[in-house]
């Protein structure tokens, strides 16, 4: 810490406090003015009555007027001291006008006696006198530099006149002698002035540094408290009383270490059965300062942390800080690390710890099941995400209700919940515990007066026999769920070998699948629509096929719903569009091209502008382009899709709904939605030679689109026994199946109407 301060021994330049302060020795001194004053008239009296000069008498009772004037300015100014350096200056000023006045009446009244007389005693006492008081000048107004210079000069010349008056070479001579006298009062004034200041200065200082130093320590946040050598407490402040519970008019200078330890043992803070311990580890700290911390745990969840350093001389500082406030965030930190903020489970990172030290430390099984929640993202998603939340919570309490002591369950993120068992027999035990969650999680739950129904699909490994090592485990458990969830929720499965071998497979077939648009190993297929009047095709179907390099080439019912789930289907799906427009653009203008959309590229991608781009890419004009959707698009966002097929009319392109028959088969959509045909799916075809219900479904639903103004196309048929009952049946329009033609290269298309090959085509 530094002090700002001044050293000038100006006096405009002091600090206002001090430079008051001079004023007020100006005028504080009533007593050294009377003696000297009386001395000055009595001598004055005895110069006149000498000399019966009555210039003389008239100098006396001039003194006189004057002391008493000066007597009662000290009074007025002890009334009303100066606070501002205005009223001081005024002060000041009135001072050395008085003063002044004074000292030129002693001056005048020493020059009238060497004028006036010849006396050598009356020489002598006036001279006498007035040099006294001059020396008296600078012991009393040393401290107005000013004042001592006007007073001097003032009585020296006065002085000095007298003795040149007198026609007397010793005189003359003592008057010479004066000179360096007069101005030695004044360096005699100037350094007593010095001095002084230069004392009051540091003063001043030293008070302000204190002052501030006092300040800093009182408004720390931590408590202080300093040792000397002896560890004796010489400084505090008023927080280290605070923190430790002692209370404030308790003034710990002075105590001993051992003492204040005590002292803090005796008001309870520290608790009783850890007393001892704290103050061995306080002595300790104290004894080797090098920075030492020691957090203290006090009374009522208190930390403390009390820090030594050392100082010079042998003692030491010690600061106090309270961390309870630090000590609880950490606690937070380290919590939201290792727990799951929604339910309060154990997070993966805490399960796989917990996962890695039972594996590591016990012989016998573990099991870990895997559970997911089925359609729990249609709740998410109707409902909410607070009601998921909320949802997930309820089965968080429910997974912890059916678990047994010792047995840990955790969630990963999402619906993806784990439980760590000790299976007291091996599988039927885990199986048990597996039976009991899907049965807890199948009651319904109430969730803000919704009524939810949900399941899960557990996957189980067990060790050692599927793997020792926790990410061993974990994965397998995930290949059993991916099972479970496939063999229709609901269920669980343990993991088996084989289906490591079909998770493998499936990884591969992703990777691959990943390549295959960059690498080129996708063709478009396309296989005849025919017009059941003229027999002719009115279009094509393009189907696409994955040319493996190994394997040749894949089925797209293989790849398509895989790449579906990856996501991946949304940029196959457009390549397709875009490479079969661009192949109809060269087919006869009355043939068209049929596309199949994918559910995914009806949500995710905006559909309506990538067919626009892509009509207007390829140049096709788009009422020859007809895309085939599935009712899982009309089903997904009924709004949404109305929407769309809506757009995709009035840009010009028609729509088809494809695969009916397969699905949800809901006839209403067939009026809800603005779809210009429907293909019913070949399954139906299977029966009608022989079952007659079949026969009639398959016609009222024949009848019913056609009325509805829809083209109606029966898909995969093979015979011509199947052809003839459709041409019979006079409500299909078309006709697609193996009886027409597989579907094929786009070459032969080109081949089979006589048409040139296009001499650049787009991919
Ligand atoms: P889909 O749209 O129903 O296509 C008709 C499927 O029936 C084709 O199978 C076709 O080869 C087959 N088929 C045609 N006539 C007959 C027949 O007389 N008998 C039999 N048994 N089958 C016949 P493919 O090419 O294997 O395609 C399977 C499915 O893959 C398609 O069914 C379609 O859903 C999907 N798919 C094909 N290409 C694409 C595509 O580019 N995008 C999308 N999203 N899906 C596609
Ligand atoms: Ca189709
Ligand atoms: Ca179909």
């Amino acid at each position: 810490m530094q002090a700002a301060g001044t050293n000038s021994r100006k006096s405009e330049n002091l600090p206002e406090k001090i430079y008051i302060s001079t004023v007020d020795a100006l005028y504080s001194d009533g007593r050294s003015l009377f003696v000297g004053s009386l001395s000055a008239i009595v001598a004055a009296l005895v110069t006149y009555w000498k000399s019966g000069e009555p210039a003389l008498l008239a100098c006396a009772l001039a003194t006189v007027a004057l002391g008493v004037l000066r007597i009662a300015e000290m009074r007025r100014y002890a009334g009303s001291r100066p606070d501002t350096i205005e009223d001081a200056r005024r002060w000041e000023a009135r001072y050395i006008r008085m003063s002044g006045a004074n000292v030129l009446v002693l001056g005048v009244w020493c020059f009238l006696c060497f004028a006036l007389t010849q006396d050598a005693a009356i020489h002598l006492i006036s001279f006498s006198m007035v040099l006294a008081y001059l020396l008296g000048i600078a012991g009393r107004n040393f401290s107005s530099d000013r004042l001592v210079v006007i007073q001097t000069s003032c009585a020296a010349v006065l002085m000095i006149g007298g003795l040149l008056y007198q026609n007397s070479i010793y005189y003359h001579f003592l008057a010479l002698l004066f000179v360096p006298f007069f101005i030695s009062i004044r360096i005699i004034a100037t350094r007593l002035r010095n001095v002084l200041f230069d004392a009051v200065i540091a003063k001043h200082d030293i008070e302000s540094l204190a002052n501030r130093f006092d300040t800093a320590l009182t408004n720390m946040p931590h408590g202080l408290c300093m040792f000397d050598g002896q560890k004796i407490v010489v400084v505090t402040n008023g927080r280290f009383n605070e923190l430790l519970g002692l209370s404030a008019d308790i003034d710990v200078r002075g105590m001993h270490a051992d003492e204040l330890c005590a002292a803090c043992i005796a008001n309870g803070m520290i608790p009783p059965a850890r007393s001892e311990r704290f103050t061995s580890r306080f002595m300790e700290a104290l004894a080797n300062p090098k920075r030492k911390s020691v957090s203290l745990p006090l009374q009522g969840r208190k930390t403390l942390q009390l820090t030594f350093q050392p100082m010079a001389d042998g003692g030491s500082v010690m600061l106090v800080e309270d961390i309870t406030e630090r000590r609880r965030a950490e606690a937070k930190i380290e919590r939201l690390a290792r727990f799951d903020t929604l339910t309060g489970l154990p997070n993966r990172m805490t399960f796989t710890e917990r996962f890695e030290y039972e594996l590591s430390s016990r012989n016998s099984a573990l099991a870990v099941l895997f559970v997911d929640l089925d359609q729990f993202k249609q709740v998410n998603d109707t409902l909410g995400h607070p009601c998921g939340d909320a949802l997930l919570c309820e089965v968080a309490d429910r997974l912890r209700s059916v678990v047994r002591r010792g047995d840990v369950v955790a969630r990963f993120g999402g619906d993806e919940f784990v439980v760590l068992q000790n299976p007291s027999d091996g599988t039927e035990s885990a199986a048990l515990l597996a039976r009991r969650i899907i049965q807890a999680i199948e009651q319904s739950f109430n969730i803000d007066g919704h009524q939810i129904m949900i399941g899960a699909s557990i996957g189980i490994a067990l060790s050692p026999g599927d793997g020792n090592s926790t990410g061993q485990l974990l994965k397998n458990a995930d290949i059993a769920l991916y099972r479970a969830k496939a063999d229709g929720r609901g269920v669980y499965r343990f993991f088996e070998p084989e289906m490591d071998e079909t998770a493998r497979a499936r990884r591969i077939l992703e990777l691959e699948l990943r390549e295959a648009l960059a690498r080129e190993e996708f063709e478009v297929f396309y296989q005849p629509i025919i017009d059941i009047k003229t027999g002719k095709p009115a279009s094509y179907e393009a189907l696409l096929r994955w040319r493996h390099p190994q394997r040749g080439m894949v089925s797209p019912g293989e790849f398509i719903p895989v790449a579906e789930e990856m996501g991946l289907i949304v940029d196959i799906g457009n390549w397709v569009l875009r490479k079969a427009c661009s192949d109809c653009t060269i087919w006869p203008s009355d043939i068209r091209v049929a596309v199949n959309l994918s559910p995914l590229q009806f949500r995710r991608a905006n559909v309506v502008a990538v067919v626009a781009d892509t009509l207007k890419e390829t140049g096709l004009a788009p009422h020859r382009l007809e895309l085939e959707i599935t009712e899982s698009v009309l089903m997904d966002d009924t709004e949404a899709a109305g929407i769309a097929l809506q757009k995709l009319r009035d840009l010009g392109v028609t729509t088809a709904l494809d695969d009916f028959g397969t699905g949800y088969s809901s006839l209403s959509y067939l009026h809800a939605f603005p779809l210009d045909k429907i293909k019913i799916d070949r399954s139906f075809l299977e029966d009608i030679d022989t079952d007659k219900k079949a026969l009639t479904l398959l016609r009222g639903v024949a009848r019913l689109s056609a009325e509805l103004g829809m083209s109606v196309v029966m898909e995969g048929v093979e015979t011509n026994e199947q052809l003839a009952v459709l041409v019979k049946e006079g409500s299909f329009t078309n006709v697609q199946g193996f009886l027409f033609g597989r579907p094929m290269p786009v070459a032969n298309i080109i081949d089979l109407h006589g048409l040139d090959q296009p001499s650049a085509r787009v991919a």
